[in-house]
C-alpha cells in the first residue's frame, strides 16, 4: 500500500479523554476514531488488524469443530421475553422499534437467536453435538463506556454456542473451546491466564473461565497462587476454611455505649479492639427475604457469594431505610445478637473461631462485648462468604493468594439448560424421550483484544506489533523523495518484497525523514526498511522495532535477511 493515498491520519499529540495507552495509540497511529461515546470507527490500519484478528479466530474455531454462521443484530423483543432477559439485562440492552411500534432489541449476544434457530431445526440426538459460531458487532449500553474499544457500546465479538445431548458431551465441547481460546490468546502474543470465574446461578460443577490478559489497566482482578496453577477472579477467588471452632466462653455477654461510633474503624478505635475483633454485619435482601450477613470486622463481605449461597443472581445490600424496619435501628448498630426471628444468619467461617467479640446490639449507639457464636447468638450456615486477601491460603492448599490485574479478552461458560428449557428447545434421544438440549457459549472480544494486544506492545513512541496481528509486515521508507536513487530503489523493493509474499506499507509521502521515522515508530510494524543516503550503492537501513536494532544490510542479502528475521520475531 502506497502511503501516499493511504487513509492513516496519525497525530503527534495524546488525544484528550484517552485516558490509557492503548486507546492514545489506536487514536494517533490512526486505527480508530470515535463517531459517538463508545462508538467507533475503524480506519483501514484498524480494519487489517480486525481481519487478522479474526482469522486466527476463525483458524482456531474451524480447527476445533465449529461451523460458522452469521445471525442479525436485530432481534425481535419476543426472544428476550422469552428468556427473561427483555428484563434481566436493564438499561444495557438496546432496544428500537419499527415503523409498526414492533419493539426490536440490538444484539448483545445471541443465545436466544440460536436457541431459537436450533430449536427448530435439531430435534433428534442424531444431529448432536454441535458448535456453531459467528464474528459479529454486539450492541450493549455500557454504563461508563471508556477505554477506547475496551468497553464501548458497539463491538466486535466471536461467540460460539455449542450443543449437546449429555453432560459429558457438554465437557468435551467446553474443553475444546479452552484450549481453542488458549491457542489464538498465544498467537495473539498475549501474556494472559484462565482464571475461574463466577458462574452465577445458572452455571452449575464449575464451568465457568474467563481469559484474562495481565495489564496494570484491567479492570478486573486475578487472584492467583504463587505456589500452584490456580486463578480465580477476585469476585469469586475461595477462601478455604481453616478456621477453628472457638474456645469456650469466658466473659459474660455485656452492652458498651458506642455513641455515634458506626464504623469498624470507629468502634475499633473507641473500644481499642482490633478490628478482627469486631463482627461486621450486614443486611441483605435476597429474594426478597431479610438475610444479616456476617465476617470479620478486618474483612470484606464478597456480594456474589452471598448471592450464590441462595443460588441467585444477585444479593442486594439493605437499604438505611429497611435495615431501620427490619432491624430497629440503622445499620451502624445492627448485630446477629437478639436479631428478629425470621432473619436468616449466615456467617463467614473465620466467625466460628471469634470468641469475646464485638457487635452492634441493634439499639442506637450501642454495642455488644463477649460476643461468643453459639453462645449468644445461632449462624443458619458457616460458608466462604468473603474476598479474599492477598497473603490468604490458597484453596488448592499449595502456597497463598497473590493479586494481579487482569483484561478479560475472553470467556467460556457452561450454560447447561437455561436457555433451551426457557425456549423449548428439546431433542429425542436414543430411547425416543424428550430432553432439553444441553448448552455452552463462549465469547471472545475481538475489538478488545486488540486494545488488549497494544496494552501489551507499545513504548514510549508508539505500537509494537507481533508479527501475527501487525497491519503491515513491513514499512518502506523512502526518506528523500526528491533523490533519485532512493526513489528507484525504493520502488524496485516495493515490487520485489511484495513479489516475495510480504505484505508492504511503503511511504513514499513527500515529508521530511523525520516525520517518517516518527511515523514508522508510531504505527509500529515489525520491521522497517529505509532506504536513505547509501540508497545509490545499494544499502539500506533495517530497523526492528522490537528492540530496535539498526542495521544496514546490502539489497542483495536483504530477502535471506528477512526470513531469518521474521523467523525470530515475535
Ligand atoms: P465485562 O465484565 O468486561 O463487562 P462481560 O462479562 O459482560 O464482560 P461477556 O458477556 O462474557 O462479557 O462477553 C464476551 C466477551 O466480549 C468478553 O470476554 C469481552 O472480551 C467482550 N466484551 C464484553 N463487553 C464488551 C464491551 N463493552 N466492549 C468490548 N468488548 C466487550
Ligand atoms: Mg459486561
Amino acid at each position: 500500500m502506497r502511503q501516499q493515498l493511504f487513509f492513516s491520519p496519525t497525530m503527534r499529540d495524546v488525544p484528550q479523554g484517552a485516558d490509557i495507552a492503548s486507546h492514545q495509540l489506536m487514536l494517533r497511529a490512526g486505527l480508530i476514531r470515535q463517531t459517538a461515546s463508545g462508538v467507533y470507527s475503524y480506519l483501514p490500519l484498524g480494519k487489517r488488524v480486525l481481519r487478522k484478528v479474526e482469522e486466527i479466530v476463525r483458524d482456531e474455531m474451524d480447527a476445533a469443530g465449529g461451523q460458522e454462521m452469521l445471525m442479525p443484530a436485530i432481534q425481535p423483543a419476543e426472544l428476550w421475553q422469552e428468556s427473561g432477559r427483555y428484563t434481566d439485562m436493564g438499561p444495557e440492552l438496546m432496544r428500537l422499534k419499527d415503523r409498526h411500534e414492533r419493539d426490536f432489541v440490538l444484539g448483545a449476544t445471541h443465545e436466544e437467536v440460536i436457541t431459537s434457530l436450533v430449536r427448530d431445526e435439531v430435534t433428534s440426538y442424531k444431529k448432536l453435538p454441535m458448535n456453531l459460531y459467528q464474528i459479529q458487532t454486539k450492541y450493549r449500553d455500557e454504563r461508563r463506556p471508556r477505554f477506547g474499544v475496551l468497553r464501548s457500546r458497539e463491538f466486535i465479538m466471536k461467540d460460539a454456542y455449542s450443543f449437546d445431548a449429555d453432560e459429558e458431551g457438554l465437557d468435551k465441547n467446553y474443553q475444546a473451546m479452552y484450549q481453542a481460546y488458549s491457542a489464538i490468546f498465544t498467537r495473539c502474543g498475549l501474556d494472559y491466564r484462565a482464571v475461574e470465574a463466577d458462574a452465577g446461578a445458572i452455571g452449575g460443577n464449575g464451568g465457568t473461565h474467563e481469559f484474562m490478559v495481565l495489564s496494570a489497566i484491567g479492570e478486573d482482578t486475578i487472584a492467583y497462587s504463587d505456589a500452584s496453577d490456580y486463578a480465580a477472579n477476585l469476585e469469586i477467588a475461595a477462601v478455604p476454611d481453616n478456621y477453628k471452632k472457638a474456645d469456650p466462653a469466658e466473659k459474660l455477654l455485656s452492652t458498651t455505649e458506642t455513641p455515634a461510633m458506626k464504623t469498624i474503624k470507629e468502634v475499633s478505635n473507641y473500644l481499642g479492639q482490633d478490628p478482627s475483633k469486631l463482627l461486621k454485619s450486614l443486611l441483605f435482601i435476597v429474594n426478597e427475604q431479610p438475610v444479616l450477613v456476617i465476617c470479620r470486622g478486618d474483612h470484606e463481605i464478597n456480594e456474589i457469594k452471598v448471592a450464590n449461597a441462595f443460588g441467585e443472581m444477585h444479593a442486594e445490600l439493605a437499604d438505611q431505610e429497611t435495615v431501620q424496619q427490619v432491624m430497629g435501628t440503622e445499620p451502624g448498630f445492627i448485630g446477629p445478637v437478639n436479631a428478629p426471628e425470621h432473619v436468616e444468619i449466615i456467617a463467614d467461617f473465620a466467625v466460628k473461631s471469634l470468641n469475646a467479640a464485638v457487635c452492634g446490639a441493634n439499639e442506637a449507639d450501642k454495642h455488644f462485648q463477649n460476643v461468643h457464636p453459639g453462645r449468644d447468638f445461632q449462624v443458619n450456615r458457616f460458608m466462604d462468604l468473603r474476598i479474599v486477601q492477598e497473603g490468604d491460603a490458597a484453596p488448592d492448599g499449595k502456597g497463598t493468594y497473590r493479586f494481579a490485574k487482569g483484561i478479560e479478552v475472553g470467556h467460556v461458560f457452561k450454560l447447561g439448560t437455561k436457555y433451551s428449557e426457557a425456549l423449548g428447545a428439546s431433542f429425542l434421544d436414543e430411547n425416543g424421550r424428550s430432553n432439553p438440549i444441553i448448552m455452552g457459549c463462549y465469547g471472545i472480544g475481538v475489538s478488545r483484544t486488540i486494545a488488549a494486544v497494544i496494552e501489551q506492545n507499545h513504548d514510549e513512541n508508539g505500537l509494537i506489533w507481533p508479527k501475527s496481528v501487525a497491519p503491515f509486515d513491513l514499512h518502506l521508507l523512502i526518506l528523500n523523495t526528491k533523490q533519485e536513487e532512493q526513489v528507484k530503489l525504493g520502488e524496485e523493493l516495493y515490487e520485489l518484497l511484495r513479489t516475495k509474499g510480504y505484505d508492504v506499507l511503503f511511504d513514499d509521502r513527500k515529508e521530511r525523514a523525520g516525520v517518517k521515522f516518527k511515523d514508522s515508530d508510531l504505527i509500529g510494524l515489525p520491521v522497517r526498511i529505509a532506504c536513505g543516503k547509501k540508497a545509490a550503492q545499494g544499502v539500506v537501513e533495517v530497523k526492528i522495532r522490537r528492540g530496535g536494532e539498526v542495521e544496514e544490510i546490502q539489497v542483495d542479502s536483504l530477502i535471506e535477511y528477512l526470513q531469518k528475521t521474521f523467523e525470530k520475531l515475535v
